[in-house]
């Protein structure tokens, strides 16, 4: 396919590309701007079609670094900042990478990123050096091939062990075309991106923006009021939200509601609590649930406008690139699509035992179609525990108890038990402690007795990924 920036460029040249802290850029704009970047790249990745690490933060030069190195045809593994210097060490060791581009903002948060040059061993340099070196003739890919992978991703590690993700450029581009299949393209689309670029979420945002010629307004990070702001003063017709972050929006939302434009909120990411989504309906905030992954570059499953109201609960049905199926004996959820990513960085065994005979993708997570085929995810098969022989996931669970007033969040997961095998665990954050007593007898209103937690911890705070995910791995350690 033609170089999707270009195309932009000579399509719409004067549209809006991206708006970030009150300036703007139109594709052509954007182009030029890529043009340069790319020339000043060249003294750093000079061997093309090379891999380059990237320590991206939601800003224009992130964004931009991004759109350059895509362009000069190098792999670009997004790194997490906020990872450890230990953790990201053993990154850029799987990914065979001897140099890494450093956002300058990042280093002003996080002293720590000063240490990764010698920690992991690799050149850094400052998205700002770069801009300083000589500017060399651009040489811009005037094709994206299907099979080059373009980004490399690592998972958010909820299960405590991040894979490097390959992606190509067919994942990205049907990934785009499959939700624009589901929500409809409008010529007045504005996509808000306050997650990560160094995520699927956030990546996939981008990528939707140059394959729809769509403007992006970008933000730095997550913060309820701005984005509430923002959501009334600005045209944004939609925006990608995790739980936490629809959570913290529904909180502030104003009676006179968000600009008139506004679409809905594109919410993927971890299970949501029935409670959260009905509070959404009964003040007519639209949101259309997702499912998916890095693996898949993006949601696979959605529900459609129609379907928003009737089918709470359920993460939609497959889109239409996208094929899936329900294990019969398992019950993992097995896909199939364009979209699906070709392999794991310097992890064949990984990837190959992801991927069926037959070759669809053993996602897995635990699901089931209800009668008019709306599917619902139950959990994780790794986060199943089964107690005296009946099969538990931590989200019911977590999903009843969300409705408890002075509990502000609420996590499971299972321990060993001499008796049942094992048993859920409950962990919550409230401002008051609250006896065990009320919480079982809480429970028993809402879940079978198997399912009440046996024991209930107290915490300050559950510990999260970067995209607000709970580790449960790392909460059972607190019992240790
Ligand atoms: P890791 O693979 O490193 O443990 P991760 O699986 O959380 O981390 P991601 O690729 O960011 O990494 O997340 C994909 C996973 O998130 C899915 O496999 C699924 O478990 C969960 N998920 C995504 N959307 C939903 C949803 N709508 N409902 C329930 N779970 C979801
Ligand atoms: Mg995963």
């Amino acid at each position: 396919m033609e170089n999707w920036l270009n195309k932009q460029a000579a399509l719409v040249p004067d549209k809006t590309a991206l708006i970030f802290k009150d300036q703007s850029w139109s594709f052509q704009q954007l182009r030029e701007e890529t043009w340069v970047l790319n020339g000043k790249l060249q003294n750093v990745v000079g061997d093309l079609h090379g891999r380059i690490g990237l320590l991206a933060a939601n800003t224009f030069d992130s964004y931009l670094t991004i759109l350059a190195l895509q362009d000069l045809g190098v792999e670009i593994v997004l790194l997490n900042f906020r990872l450890s210097l230990f953790e990201l060490s053993k990154q850029i060791n799987i990914a065979k990478i001897n140099q890494v581009l450093v956002d300058d903002s990042l280093q002003d948060r996080n002293k720590e990123l000063g240490k990764l040059a010698k920690v992991a061993d690799v050149k850094c340099w400052k998205l700002s050096q770069i801009k300083r070196l000589a500017e060399h003739e651009p040489n811009v890919a005037k094709e994206y091939e299907d099979k080059r992978v373009t980004t490399i991703m690592f998972t958010s590690g909820t299960t405590g062990n991040p894979h490097g993700v390959l992606q190509t450029f067919k994942n990205h581009f049907f990934s785009a075309v499959g939700s624009a299949i589901n929500l409809g393209l409008q010529a007045n689309d504005m996509w808000l991106c306050a997650v990560p670029l160094f995520h699927i979420s956030g990546l996939s945002i981008m990528m939707r923006s140059l394959i729809y010629g769509m403007p992006v307004l970008l933000i730095e990070h997550f913060e309820e009021k701005q984005v509430t702001r923002l959501l009334q003063e600005k045209q944004v017709t939609l925006m990608s939200v995790v739980p936490q972050m629809l959570k913290r929006l529904l909180a502030l939302f104003p009676v006179e509601g968000y600009n008139q434009n506004f679409r809905c909120f594109l919410l993927g990411g971890a299970a949501i609590d029935e409670k959260t989504l009905r509070q959404c309906i009964a003040l007519n905030l639209p949101v259309i649930q997702s499912y998916g992954m890095t693996e898949t570059c993006s949601q696979v499953v959605a529900l459609s406008f129609s379907d928003a109201l009737s089918a709470v609960g359920s993460v939609g049905k497959p889109l239409f690139p996208v094929q899936l199926r329900i294990n019969e004996r398992t019950k993992e959820i097995e896909i199939k699509a364009p979209s699906v990513v070709p392999g794991y960085l310097g992890n064949t065994v990984a990837y190959e035992k992801k991927i069926t005979k037959d070759g669809w993708f053993k996602t897995g997570d635990i699901g089931h179609y209800d009668k008019a085929k709306f599917l619902f995810v139950e959990g994780r098969k790794g986060e199943m525990l089964i107690s005296g022989g009946e099969n538990i996931f931590p989200d019911e669970i977590e999903n009843a108890y969300a409705g408890f007033p002075a509990i502000t969040e609420f996590a499971v997961c299972g321990v060993p038990d001499d008796k049942w095998g094992e048993v859920p665990v409950g962990f919550y954050v409230s401002r008051q402690i609250i006896s065990e007593n009320e919480l079982i007898e809480y429970g028993k209103k809402k879940l079978a007795h198997f399912k009440i937690p046996k024991y209930f911890v107290r915490v300050e705070s559950l510990p999260r990924t970067a995209s607000g995910k709970v580790k449960r791995y790392e909460l059972a350690k607190k019992l240790r």
